[in-house]
């Protein structure tokens, strides 16, 4: 059997909220349960988005909440903004295949790309045009000058996973999921393969994070597998969700700076395993003392709605 590899990947785009450390706190309880290893990686792609100073805010609290790892952050190897020529050297694979296409459709839609995709944002345009464009129609958008972002073609193709909590989940991935930019405009390599490399190549076999993500684990398989290595094990997790949808960065009540003022890493560990379904109560407790109760059949599997009494 080999080794039990879990991640924390936090976007360094903005303090952690609430739904973002129930996320990792699950990511933690399910490696250490199986006696796993975990790593902290930065996905810091974007310069514009994040920021050094968010990435080690992140750190301080996950150690504050009491969620270590072995491996990681601050080591920059594991910063994805250092990793570019991993990216470059299985873009040029993907390549050599045939299977990357310029794209000069929208700029929103490129810029979408390199985040992960939260629901409701169009990420991808399953039946690009640009995917279909005569070598003349090519050369004369070469001509314009305007730099192309660059598009996965993926096949027709059903690819299932088998998520730990939300059983099987099958996507057509040319019908379903559609071809994905891999590259911006601006060079800057999109989250999708980003995440299937870095996955692939620090050995990870475990994925836990929010349900908004599952959509996206056929692709990864599939990437992960034309690649050549292995894909994870996914275990995909409810969303908090506020009356105005899934909690984002921007939502300052919930973030940690703010709940750090008001509770101890026990209380709020407590508040977590409650609100997710672990325990019946609230009682304050530690991860350590959290991981003999955790069980993913335990987990709700319905988003967990956030009312105003939860606001700190
Ligand atoms: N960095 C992504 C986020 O914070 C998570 C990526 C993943 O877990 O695959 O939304």
């Amino acid at each position: 059997m080999s080794a039990v590899v879990g991640r924390f990947a936090p976007s360094p785009s903005g303090y952690l909220h609430l739904g973002n450390l129930l996320a990792l706190l699950l990511a933690w309880l399910d490696g250490r349960a199986l006696g796993g290893k975990m790593i902290l990686r930065m996905e810091d792609l974007d310069p514009v988005r994040t920021s050094p100073a968010y990435a080690a805010a992140i750190a301080e609290d996950l150690r504050w909440l009491g969620l270590d790892w072995d491996e990681g952050y601050p080591d920059p190897a594991f910063s994805q903004s250092t990793r570019t020529a991993l990216y470059a050297a299985a873009f040029a694979e993907l390549e050599k295949r045939g299977l990357v296409y310029p794209c000069w459709c929208s700029r929103a839609q490129r810029l979408a790309a390199a985040s992960a995709p939260h629901p409701g944002e169009a990420v991808h345009d399953p039946r690009c045009p640009c995917a279909r464009l005569s070598r003349k129609e090519r050369l004369a958008r070469e001509a314009s000058g305007r730099a192309p972002a660059w598009k996965l073609r993926v096949p027709d193709l059903e690819v299932s996973v088998e998520d730990v909590h939300y059983g099987t989940y099958t996507q057509d991935l040319a019908r379903e999921g559609g071809d994905f930019i891999i590259r911006r405009a601006d060079g800057v390599y999109a989250y999708q393969l980003a995440v299937s490399v870095d996955d692939m190549l620090m050995g990870v076999t475990r994925v836990v994070r929010g349900r908004d993500l599952l959509s996206s684990a056929p692709r990864q398989r599939w990437l992960i597998e034309t690649l050549g290595g292995t894909a994870p094990v996914y275990a995909h997790l409810p969303l908090l969700i506020s009356d105005s949808g899934k909690l984002s960065k921007r939502l300052g009540s919930l973030s940690t700076q703010a709940l750090r003022q008001e509770l101890s890493p026990q209380a709020l560990t407590g508040r977590l395993a409650k609100l997710c379904g672990l325990t019946e109560t609230e009682e304050p407790l530690s991860p350590k003392e959290l991981l003999p109760l955790f069980g993913w059949s335990r987990v709700r599997l319905e988003d967990i709605p956030m009312d105003k009494d939860m606001e700190i």
